[in-house]
């Protein structure tokens, strides 16, 4: 806890005294350390691929000048870096834009089920890659929610991604779309979407820190596959503006269950 204490001296007539007034500003105090912690992580994750693109311009100009092959391979690693800037910086403009949303409620109807389809299928080429085969279950139209098209768009794009890039070569993702009148997630009528993949899991102790900006269970494989360590966050802010829940079931050795649930009128 942390007290700010302001002393004043009174005079109440029948004498003197000191009054001390002891304000609780812990919550303050834990914003203001969060947004240190942020503009610290920031910093931190825009150095790291600036400072490779200033070591790699500075041996081309030297070193490698007449060496074709090495600057063949350093243009490449220069722009591998230059597009995980890119993705950081629209990741944190996606962050700050859905913050700022966050309690503004989305009015249209928007179909989730087709939506879904739509992403897993613009996904195709980045699943083949890691042979991934996805799977959609369930109803592939017609399920309609209050809710913000592309930004339920990411949502299932981020979920549908690291299910591909966590959850291993040549395994399957299966996406299940269930409606139910009674949500346990949201005690009302909803649907509810679950990105199952057949990945290595995750341990107990970081699923309830999965969704923090920038918490990673392994950063150097995260950045190795391209991950920001933005998207849960996004996808949890994103969730909560249409005032459903994302819950995270797994275990190691058992594959990731990531579930949205979405209240349906
Ligand atoms: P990143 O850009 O690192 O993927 P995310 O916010 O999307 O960031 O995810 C945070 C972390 O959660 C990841 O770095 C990874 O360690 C873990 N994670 C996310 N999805 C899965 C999954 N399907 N299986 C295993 N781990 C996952």
């Amino acid at each position: 806890l942390t007290y700010e204490v302001t002393a004043s001296h009174i005079d109440t007539g029948a004498g003197e005294g000191v009054l001390l007034c002891f304000e609780d500003v812990t919550s303050l105090e834990q914003v203001g350390q969060m947004r240190r912690d942020f503009v610290a992580n920031v910093s931190h994750e825009l150095r790291t691929p600036l400072t490779a693109l200033i070591g790699f311009i500075e041996t081309l100009r030297g070193p490698a000048r007449r060496d074709e092959a090495a600057q063949d391979r350093f243009l490449g690693i220069m722009e591998r870096e230059a597009h995980r800037m890119e993705r950081l910086v629209r990741d944190l403009l996606s962050l700050s834009r859905v913050e700022a949303e966050e309690r503004v409620r989305p009015t249209d109807r928007v179909d989730v089920a087709a939506i879904l389809g739509s992403v897993l299928r613009a996904l195709e080429p980045v699943a083949a890659e890691s042979d991934v085969s996805l799977v959609q279950t369930g109803p592939t139209e017609d399920v309609r929610v209050l809710g913000d098209e592309d930004q339920l768009r990411q949502v299932m794009t981020n979920l549908a991604e690291n299910a591909i890039k966590y959850g291993g070569k040549g395994k399957q993702v299966r996406v299940e779309v269930t409606t139910s009148e009674d949500v346990a997630a949201l005690r009302g009528p909803g649907v509810e979407i679950a990105f199952h993949d057949q990945g290595p899991g995750i341990d107990l102790v970081h699923i309830p820190r999965l969704t923090e900006r920038f918490y990673r269970v392994d950063s150097h494989r995260s950045r190795e596959m391209g991950g920001t360590g933005l998207g849960l966050a996004i996808v949890k802010h994103i969730v909560t503006r249409h005032r459903g829940r994302l819950r995270i079931l797994s275990e190691p050795g058992q594959g990731s269950c990531f579930v949205i649930s979405l209240p349906m009128q």
